[in-house]
């Protein structure tokens, strides 16, 4: 499940991957050729602007030509003199004379100029102001005025400067060019007399601009500019009314009355803008630039009379464009395909592997898991696990076996109340104290040597028990509890120890025990001033029962000896074998008289009791003496001395005697 959803995962964040860069790369390419259709636009706006220039020079150079010429000059200035003299814009007849003579005059250099220069208008305007003297292009038209209609030339017959620019008349738009002109009087000083103006209509240049770079040009105006300049005659025809609200002043392509007439352009503020046009199997690049006349130069602020078109046919650019487009959009689903196939096949790997490792530490696991249920159901100790609440969660067989009881009695329950509720003696063993629970309680692990486990049927056994805390991820869960059943050790140990501190022989203290307790009794003696009596005892001519009956007969009496002083101890009494038949009795809180009394009795009892062995029946008896503990005994030495001393005296007075030790230390 999880893997699906980092399949799905990986697999769509590879998409928007591939989808990211894929745009980035269409929309720079798409911008690139945005930019080159700018570019191109830009270089042809270029080309339309100087070659506008270059014609407003020429139609310059065209009129200075001709002003230049003192036959004209001549005729012009009686023109002048004609019309001031007879009044009026036309004047009278005077003035027509001098009009068609100039006309004459000029005839043969404005045909010459029609044909080779695409001049197209020719007139003589006199100052102040604008006054038409002679239309060459339209002679039949002459002595209107023109005051705050063309501009161009007012300043010129103002300041008597050379000017160019476009301008829209009473008869047409043109680029012009109009220059003053001047007469030179005899003395030397010139008189001006009005201005020439030469003019062309944009096609023939458009024309040029077309096959030169390719593209189609044309100029619009606005209808608002044409409409309140040109006289209604000559504006026929040129209004187009569907694709723009415009005349169509001049077009270097027929085929734009097509296109212009039946789409509409896009909206257009003035402003340069472009864009694209399907026309027939073509894609047209489109710019539109705004046309400025002669006073929209002078004054950036006067909305432009019209705009100049310029289209390219960039099918073949477009084209290629939308094919690289394409190739860029199947590439990238190419290798989006391929590296997703790569991406499912490494997850799947992968995953694959992923797989191999888990069940390979599965097996591991059980393998481990198996091996410690081995361990466990063959270990001879006893292991169980609690969790935190002391409740048993396994047990092994060895456990169960100890503790005589079954697995489902076990699990689940509490340990302590089951088989650790109380101490070996009987006394209730608070859970608190419990070292399982300590553990529990605060993670450290436990060793105790002498625990107590009681069996299902009432017994118990002394167990060694180790807990062990179970941590899962650094947490307490629980305990492990390791014990044994340690009876018989202890036995061992108690064996030990009898044996360390008997006498083989006969069960009496051996002489080194019996003397650690003649120390301790001295100690407490010194410590309490309690009374004791220490008791020598040596069998009598031991050496001719020996001899007589044998050692083995010996040996049996030494055990009868023993056997009836035995009998006549009280628990606390000590009785010691010193070394050969020489034995030593202690007797705590025991005086003088009490002391005296016991050795006597045991002494008689000797005597009065013979010994039946192998070889005979053997009777013996016993010397005795009795020595106190006193005040100031300082070791043990001294008062086995004593004891001995009055030993010595009953084995002299005779034998088979009980003597008291004489001392001048006071008895307790
Ligand atoms: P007395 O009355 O003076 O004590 O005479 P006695 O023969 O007992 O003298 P003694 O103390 O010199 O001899 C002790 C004898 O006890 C010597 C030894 O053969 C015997 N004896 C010592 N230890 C053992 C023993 O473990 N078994 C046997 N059967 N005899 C022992
Ligand atoms: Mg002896
Ligand atoms: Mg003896």
């Amino acid at each position: 499940m999880h893997f699906r959803l980092l399949t799905w995962f990986a697999s769509g964040l590879l998409l928007l991957v591939f989808a990211a860069i894929t745009t980035l790369v269409w929309r720079d390419r798409e911008h690139e050729l945005q930019i080159q259709l700018d570019q191109d636009a830009g270089r042809l706006q270029t080309a339309f602007a100087v070659a506008i220039g270059n014609l407003e020079q020429k139609m310059v150079a065209l009129a200075s030509l001709l002003a230049a010429d003192p036959e004209v000059q001549q005729l012009f200035d009686q023109g002048r003199a004609a019309v001031l003299a007879e009044g009026g814009g036309a004047g009278g007849e005077r003035a027509a004379r001098a009009r068609a003579a100039l006309l004459a005059r000029v005839e043969p250099q404005w045909h010459y100029m029609q044909t080779r220069f695409g001049v197209r208008q020719l007139q003589f305007h006199l100052g102040p102001g604008v006054l038409s003297f002679l239309r060459v292009h339209a002679p039949e038209r002459y002595g209107d005025r023109m005051d705050g209609l063309r501009h161009i030339i007012e300043d010129t017959n103002r300041d008597r400067q050379p000017r160019a620019g476009f301008e829209t008349g009473r008869v047409q738009s043109g680029v012009r060019g109009v220059v003053p002109v001047e007469i030179s009087a005899a003395d030397g000083t010139t008189r001006y007399i009005g201005s020439l103006e030469a003019g062309t209509a944009f096609t023939a240049q458009l024309g040029l601009l077309d096959r030169q770079l390719g593209a189609g040009f044309a100029v619009l105006l606005k209808p608002e500019h044409v409409e309140s300049s040109v006289w209604r005659e000559y504006r026929a025809g040129l209004r187009q009314k569907n694709g723009c609200d415009c005349y169509l002043e001049a077009s270097s392509r027929p085929e734009l009355k097509d296109w212009l007439g039946g789409l509409p352009l896009h909206a257009y503020h003035d402003q340069p803008i472009s864009w694209l046009m399907h026309y027939g199997d073509s894609v047209l690049h489109i710019s539109r630039i705004p046309l400025r006349d002669y006073l929209g130069v002078l004054d950036a602020k006067r909305a432009a009379v019209g705009s100049v078109l310029i289209w390219r046919d960039v099918g073949s650019l477009v084209q290629r464009h939308h094919q690289a487009q394409e190739a860029l959009a199947g590439e990238a689903l190419l290798g989006y395909g391929i590296a997703q196939m790569l991406l499912l096949w490494l997850l799947r790997d992968t995953q694959r592997r992923w797989k191999l490792q888990v069940e390979q530490k599965a097996v591991a696991l059980n393998e481990s898991e198996a091996r410690f249920q081995l361990l466990l159901m063959g270990l001879g100790e006893g292991v169980y696990g609690v969790d935190l609440k002391g409740h048993a969660t396994f047990i092994n067989p060895a456990a169960l076996r100890m503790l005589g009881i079954n697995g489902q009695d076990v699990l689940g329950r509490d340990q302590h109340l089951l088989f650790h509720h109380h101490h070996a003696d009987g006394r209730d063993y608070p859970h608190a104290d419990c070292p399982i629970a300590l553990t529990l309680a605060d993670g450290r692990p436990r060793h105790e040597e002498e625990e107590w486990f009681w069996r299902q049927d009432g017994g118990g056994f002394p167990v060694a028990l180790t807990v062990t805390p179970v941590l899962k991820n650094g947490a307490r869960v629980g305990a492990v509890v390791v014990f044994q059943d340690i009876s018989e050790r202890q036995a061992h140990a108690r064996q030990l120890r009898l044996l360390a501190t008997t006498d083989s022989l006969t069960g009496a203290h051996n002489r080194r025990h019996f003397l650690q307790q003649l120390e301790q009794e001295l100690a407490r003696h010194q410590r309490y001033g309690e009374a004791a009596a220490l008791l020598m005892l040596d069998l009598d001519h031991f050496k001719l029962v020996n001899d007589e009956f044998g050692h083995a007969a010996g040996d049996a009496v030494l055990k009868a000896f023993t056997a009836s002083a035995r009998h006549i101890l009280r628990r606390s009494d000590h009785l010691g074998r010193l070394g050969g038949e020489e034995f030593a009795i202690l007797l705590p809180d025991t005086n003088g008289e009490g002391a005296r009394e016991l050795a006597e009795r045991l002494r008689q009892m000797i005597d009065d009791t013979p010994v039946e062995t192998a070889t005979g029946m053997v009777r013996y008896s016993v010397s005795i003496g009795v020595a106190l503990f006193a005040r100031g005994d300082s070791n043990a030495d001294t008062i086995l001395a004593r004891a001995d001393h009055a030993l010595y005296r009953a084995k002299h007075s005779g034998r088979n005697r009980v003597e008291m030790e004489i001392t001048e230390k006071q008895p307790l």
